[in-house]
């Protein structure tokens, strides 16, 4: 190669590594032996805010110290390139601003002709971001396991609740109703029923999908939670209810709105941390008129507010423009999940509403949340079982009873043959089969788990609708309802009965769902 074709080729090599190393997005730097700083590229600057200018001269080791490795640390990164061999690892590092950042980072040493070390190139990848996503995806899927893990107690409590208030019932009606027994009777309900409550607040907690829309009244629901709320935020908290009077009804699922309620008041709670008062206050207004804008996309006229204002640190304009991401939070890592907020908006646009926050530091914060009023009156119809005097729910219809948990059935029996009921009983879908294929007679209804070893409760329906075309079905189930809309929708709100049930409550279901003349099946 003639010469001056030469130095023009290694000219454009020279000068096609500098542009790679100006261009890359990673920072690279060089050091000499001492490892004081010779060059740094833009995104060096970029990444840790200091210039070229500023970070000549020094030490990276200096500039960009976190505190967060020790000497021993850094030995090692020595040792390792002095002795010719690159080093390879993770180092938290702080910026010209102080922020930290998270660095994958390799450090080389750069040899002369005679294999001597003249300098040492390091080259940083900043991942701080893709390790706060990492450790968002650690919380979302450490949420879905404590889900599951709800889910599984609550179901199992469910089960256990049924006979513990399924007995006391019957033992109610066989004790005189003055005597020191029955007083002692009543307080284990009473224990058994804030259990169920409770098992109904952790059920919440695993729901996902379909939604079971019904009338609810929001003082109703409110006046329910409130030994629950009280109980939450402690007594240094002043609770304070005030209900609006005749606020009518909004559309939506109970349990949902709870869960979304508790999480607003849990959030005051914590901008409490010395006391204060809570309120909670619900009143019906006319949205969509000047004093209450409505957002895009929803609907003007009477909705039903409700406010929760607490005295608490508040929040900054920053802040509040973040509350509805998730994984925002301002509270420390075991503590804040950044989901509660989330989940609330999401329950009021599902509800057909919209909410609105009034905040400022130091001033506490009011969150305003308006649903859809549907009915002016506060009538709700959220049981779909009127309440038929006791006596009234016998019968003569043959059932039959699928359980798996024996003392359940045994419960549920009872129950049904005091009634007057002829019983054929399965422990699982399968034996539930072979029952009703034994027997010739008529079966009227099928009282089935959903979740059932083998067969589940609709399967076993659609089976023993084969032979028996209008068996009628009541389907009971000690897990969210969630569970069952995947099996099977629409879904007749009367053939479903939550666990736990008390004797009544079999009693008048089954009662209802044999005197209803047309009967969808589901
Ligand atoms: P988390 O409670 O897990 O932090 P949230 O979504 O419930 O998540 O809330 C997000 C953030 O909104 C909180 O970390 C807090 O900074 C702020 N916030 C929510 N409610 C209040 C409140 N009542 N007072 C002050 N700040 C609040
Ligand atoms: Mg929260």
């Amino acid at each position: 190669m003639p010469i001056e074709q030469e130095q023009h080729y290694y000219r454009r090599r020279i000068e096609l590594l500098s542009r790679a190393v100006q261009e890359t997005h990673n920072a690279v730097i060089i050091t000499d032996r001492q490892g004081l700083i010779e060059y740094v590229n833009p995104a060096f600057t970029t990444i840790t805010g200091y210039t070229a200018i500023e970070a000549l001269g020094h030490t990276p080791g200096s500039l960009l110290k976190s505190g967060q490795q020790d000497i021993a640390f850094y030995q090692t990164i020595w040792e390792t390139i002095l002795a010719g061999k690159t080093w390879r690892g993770t180092l938290t590092n702080r910026k010209k601003s102080g922020e930290l950042y998270v660095a994958h980072e390799s450090i080389s040493p750069i040899h002369d002709d005679n294999g001597f070390i003249t300098n040492f190139v390091a080259v940083q990848q900043d991942v701080t971001d893709q390790q706060k996503a990492q450790q968002r995806l650690h919380q979302a899927e450490k949420l879905e396991a404590i889900g599951q893990l709800a889910g599984g107690v609550a179901h199992d409590f469910n089960n256990l609740l049924t006979p513990i208030l399924g007995h006391t019932e019957l033992l109610t009606r066989t004790l005189a109703s003055d005597g020191r027994a029955m007083h002692h009777l009543m307080e284990i309900q009473r224990a058994a029923k804030r259990a169920a409550t409770l098992t109904k607040q952790l059920l919440t907690f695993t729901r996902r999908g379909d939604t079971l829309e019904e009338p609810l009244d929001l003082n109703r629901i409110l006046t329910d939670m409130l030994p629950l709320l009280t109980h939450t935020i402690g007594e240094h908290i002043e609770l304070q209810f005030l209900p609006g009077e005749a606020i009518g009804t909004v559309k939506g699922e109970a349990a949902q709105l709870e869960t979304a309620i508790l999480n607003l008041v849990l959030n005051a709670k914590d901008a409490m941390p010395n006391g204060g008062c809570l309120t909670l206050k619900t009143e019906t207004v006319v949205a969509g008129q000047s004093e209450i804008e409505i957002p895009a996309g929803t609907l003007p006229g009477p909705h039903v507010r409700l406010r929760i204002s607490d005295t608490g640190h508040g929040m900054t304009p920053d802040v509040q423009a973040r509350i509805f991401e998730p994984f925002f939070t301002t509270k420390d890592k075991h503590k804040g999940t950044g989901l509660g907020l989330p989940m609330v908006h999401r329950v009021v646009t599902i509800m057909g509403g919209f909410l609105k926050v009034i905040s400022e530091p130091g001033k506490g914060t009011t969150f305003d949340l308006y649903f859809p009023q549907i009915t002016p009156d506060t009538k709700v119809s959220d049981r779909p079982v009127t309440e038929e005097p006791l006596e009234l729910c016998i019968g003569h219809e043959t059932l039959l009873l699928v359980e798996d948990d024996d003392q359940i059935r045994a419960l549920a029996l009872c129950i049904l043959q005091e009634c007057g009921y002829h019983v054929l009983e399965a422990k699982d879908g399968e034996t539930a089969i072979a029952v009703a294929n034994r027997h010739d007679e008529m079966i009227h209804l099928v009282i089935t788990d959903i979740m059932l070893p083998k067969l589940n409760g609709p399967q076993l329906a659609q089976a023993l609708r084969q032979r028996r075309p209008t068996i009628k079905v009541l389907y009971v189930s000690g897990v969210a309802d969630s569970s069952f809309t995947q099996y099977a929708k629409p879904l007749n709100p009367i053939a479903y009965l939550p666990k736990p049930y008390t004797p009544s409550d079999l009693a008048r279901r089954v009662r209802l769902l044999l005197d209803q003349p047309s009967y969808q099946p589901s």
